[in-house]
């Protein structure tokens, strides 16, 4: 049987696990270094650690799971990872560079159930959820991979947008969160960690009660029912007056920014009365909102969808702005790879079936 990530254990889960078998509690503390800090990929390096407790780590945990299957670098420093599970299914990871640092973006499911109509994963379905272990794994690849480098770069953001929904995978997340913010190990701070969702309005309620300063984005896409419903079928079952009651709680809890993500797609919710609609859905919370404007990115499987022009990108911006809004347009990156959400991986999907 396939031994799971300790990764996937935060400090408190390993130390209770410790004691369980026998082992002082201190001795996590001691692992843990060895995992986030120094990065050792084998038990057996742990050299302060005594044998009896690592051989029942050996015996009960893998410390790698993945497998890198591809990776890809963009002209602009982004890289593309495609990881291989250990039940053959693939996933993406992408490290990105910014003037402000370097963010990793994660997978949390091997495909996704919400099936956004725009979107490259939204097809493949949910064939399931990602462990809390496998998510922090993909971080400690990357900075494994930065590590062996030897430019001593250091993963300072965390994006959770690549495929899945994580509010889908509730508690995985929420445990993945807990490792990496751990002040003893990878030390990312909440502030610079960003949970993406398509607006499970029952888990915002439940993620602004666990106030743990992560930021929070939600998908909106459209500022109507009508139109969001045609686009994301999620809105069906949460449509948007029950969503924004859910952003009133979290931002009543939290007093955190909201971020909304808004791709534009060409003629479909890029008009200017859209525009205006938007400002009036989140006007009265504009001191706690922002916008991100997104560039719709073609995919394959969407042919009929295509990116706003940069003059109806500008007018929508500008709308915004006159409203009092705060917005802003996301640069892309990694275009020459595929880095959009699901590109990589379903193009590899395709390649698979072709062999198959
Ligand atoms: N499931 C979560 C997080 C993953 S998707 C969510 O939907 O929020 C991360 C972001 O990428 C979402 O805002 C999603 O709408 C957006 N996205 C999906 N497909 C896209 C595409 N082809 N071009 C641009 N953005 C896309
Ligand atoms: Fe799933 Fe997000 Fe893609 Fe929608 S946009 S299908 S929720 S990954």
């Amino acid at each position: 049987m396939n031994k799971p990530s300790i990764y996937g254990l935060t400090m408190e889960q390993l130390a209770a696990w410790l004691m369980e078998h026998g082992h002082k509690k201190f001795r996590a503390s001691q692992v843990w270094d060895w995992l986030y800090r120094k990065r050792v990929t084998n038990f057996s390096e742990m050299n302060n650690v005594n044998k009896e407790c690592i051989q029942v780590l050996e015996d009960n945990f893998s410390i790698q799971t993945l497998t890198e299957h591809v990776r890809q670098e963009s002209k602009d420093g982004t890289i593309k990872f495609l990881f291989r599970l250990q039940d053959g299914n693939l996933i993406e990871t992408v490290l990105m560079r910014h003037k402000y640092g370097l963010s990793v973006c994660v997978t949390t499911q091997v495909g996704c159930n919400i099936g956004c109509s725009f979107c490259a994963s939204g097809l493949l379905t949910k064939n399931r959820d990602l462990t809390s272990g496998e998510i922090v794994e993909q971080i400690m690849n990357v900075q494994l991979h930065l590590d062996d480098r030897g430019q001593e770069e250091r993963v300072s953001h965390i994006v959770v947008m690549g495929i899945g929904e994580p509010f889908d995978n509730f508690q995985n997340t929420v445990d993945f969160l807990e490792v990496i913010k751990d002040h003893k190990g990878l030390a990312i701070g909440a502030r610079h960690i960003t949970v993406s969702t398509s607006g499970l309005a029952n888990k915002i309620y439940e993620f602004a009660d666990l106030k743990l300063q992560v930021n929070l984005a939600v998908s909106l896409h459209a500022p109507n029912n009508e139109l969001r419903t045609s686009i994301m079928k999620i809105n069906k079952a949460f449509p948007i007056e029950k969503l924004m009651d859910s952003i009133d709680y979290y931002l009543e809890k939290t007093n955190r920014r909201v971020t909304y993500e808004y791709i534009l797609i060409r003629d479909v919710n890029d008009h200017k009365a859209e525009a205006l609609q938007l400002a009036e859905l989140i006007g009265d919370k504009r001191h706690l909102s922002y916008v991100n404007l997104i560039p719709y990115n073609p995919v394959d499987e969407h042919g009929d969808y295509q990116r706003s022009t940069p003059e109806a990108i500008s007018e929508f911006f500008d709308t915004l702005k006159k409203k009092g809004i705060n917005c802003g347009v996301r640069l892309e990156q990694g275009a020459d790879i595929d880095a959009a959400c699901g590109q990589l991986r379903s193009k590899q999907e395709k390649k698979k079936e072709k062999v198959n």
